[in-house]
């Protein structure tokens, strides 16, 4: 049986730390990729690295069996009766406009631990639910670099989210301005041309600045077989080495140094 749970919620870190700018956050965590009774896929582009390591499995997701339930029963929710649903979040977004009135700015992100396309739901007598509440920000970051092609609601912001098998796709979209978030093992200042902002700072990315990278720093997988997720984390590439990489690449540089140094010496041998 399906059971009906309070869907948006505050209590997350990051966004405590939007509450000191006068924003409170609202996020919807669902089961992430084919985590639900029926193996739909809500990530239908995450890459093996992202579903490895996703946040389901870090945070309280990773620690609490109780709050991993939580996610699964609103992901069957959604699965189930995807108008109920939809309309639930209407419900929850009007107590929070109440609640917050001249008080805090309220934000909302829909795809906390999915990546759906939500603006194609119009399920509000032909509006989707940013086209309902014109006046609330709601934000996600996203793998599918097909919601770009198409122009989104004003008062939704989205961020693309870099993976090990979407680098290219990542560095054409940031060339247009788009941001575009990164994992790192440790955050550099900037990254292949590019500023890289403290995306661990707060969770606003609608107040950021464009054509920025958004640096995340890797939250380490907490449950069950956390080592080894954390290990294929690193080693999949879904979480940049940056150290790793530049010093890769002075390597690189020093055997084609020493081979181009070799090559003339030996070009200029007489025996
Ligand atoms: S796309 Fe995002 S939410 Fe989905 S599995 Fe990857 S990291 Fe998790």
């Amino acid at each position: 049986m399906t059971k009906k749970v309070q869907l948006l919620t505050t209590n997350n870190l990051k966004t405590i730390k939007g509450e000191k700018l006068g924003y409170v956050t609202y996020i919807l965590y669902l089961s992430p990729h084919r985590a639900n009774s029926r193996g739909i896929n809500l990530c239908p582009h995450a890459s093996r690295g992202c579903a490895e390591s996703c946040l389901f499995e870090s945070g309280f997701g990773g620690i609490y069996d109780s709050v991993r339930q939580g996610r699964i029963n609103k992901t069957e929710f959604f699965l189930s009766d995807k108008i109920g649903f939809m309309q639930q979040i209407r419900i929850e977004i009007e107590r929070a406009i109440k609640k917050h009135e001249g008080k805090a700015n309220i934000v909302i992100r829909l795809n906390g631990t999915s990546d759906i396309v939500f603006e194609k739901f119009k399920f509000f007598e032909g509006k989707n639910i940013f086209e309902l509440f014109p006046d609330i920000m709601f934000y996600d970051y996203t793998k599918n670099y097909k919601r770009f092609e198409k122009e989104l609601p004003k008062n939704y912001h989205l961020t693309f989210s870099r993976s090990e098998d979407n680098g290219g796709i990542a560095m054409d979209l940031i060339s247009r301005g788009i941001n575009v978030a990164m994992v790192f093992k440790r955050t550099p200042k900037d990254y292949k041309g590019y500023e890289v902002i403290d995306g661990d700072a707060n969770d606003l990315r609608h107040l950021d600045k464009r054509g920025v990278i958004v640096g995340l720093r890797y939250k380490k997988v907490t449950g069950k077989g956390g080592h080894e997720k954390n290990i294929n984390a690193i080693s999949s590439g879904f979480v940049i080495d940056y150290e790793r990489e530049v010093l890769a690449g002075v390597s690189d540089n020093l055997d084609n140094i020493y081979h181009s140094i070799s090559k003339k010496v030996k070009n200029n041998l007489v025996v």
